[in-house]
């Protein structure tokens, strides 16, 4: 990203919708917001091969795995206004697990840039799946969406679920039902 050139990008846009640029508590915010941006988006480079590569670990395991309420910030594609909520992710091994942090840095990979919820739970979800070659991963997001909340409808209540199911969590309705069940219980800890 031209961090220089996203500044100025900003600095025009400060001008169109009407404010001055030059006064005083705007004066750096061009490139404040042009660094905030490149944070933001910063999943269009992220190397998922480099994230994965070695948290990779052999393992005789042949449950599931759960990891619940990972915090997720992203931006909706439609209106560059922020989405956020929670992931929850299960996967079942087969013969290899991920370490455990590798998960939310997967989901933060794919959250940082312009994404639709839908997308982003069913790339979380392929991401694990060729990770590990897991028998079967379940994704569920619950996420609030700025652009409902702040413009348009302004359904400040409403959360947005979406869900991802590959191989057996998708096949096999007794091992979706064990999903939902752990990822729908109380945090004991
Ligand atoms: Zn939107």
């Amino acid at each position: 990203m031209n961090t220089q050139r996203v500044a100025e990008l900003i600095r025009e846009l400060l001008v169109e919708i009407g404010e001055d640029p030059d006064r005083e508590g705007l004066l750096k915010t061009p490139e404040r917001v042009a660094a905030a941006y490149r944070f933001l988006t910063s999943g269009y480079h992220a190397d998922l091969k480099a994230i994965i590569n070695g948290a990779v670990f052999e393992s005789h395991a042949n449950n599931m795995i759960i990891v619940r309420n990972i915090e997720i910030y992203s931006m909706c594609e439609h209106h560059m206004l922020p989405f956020f909520g929670q992931c929850h992710i299960g996967y079942i091994a087969n013969g290899k697990v991920l370490g455990v942090s590798k998960l939310a840095r997967i989901a933060n990979g794919f959250a940082r840039r312009l994404q639709i919820q839908e997308n982003l739970t069913h790339e979380i979800a392929r991401a694990i799946s060729d990770a590990v070659g897991a028998e079967g991963v379940g994704v569920v997001m619950e996420c609030r969406h700025l652009c409902m909340m702040m413009r348009g409808v302004e359904k400040q209540n409403s959360v947005m679920t979406t869900s991802s199911v590959l191989g057996s969590f998708h096949d096999d309705a007794a091992t979706r039902a064990e999903f939902n069940n752990l990822i729908l219980r109380d945090a004991k800890c």
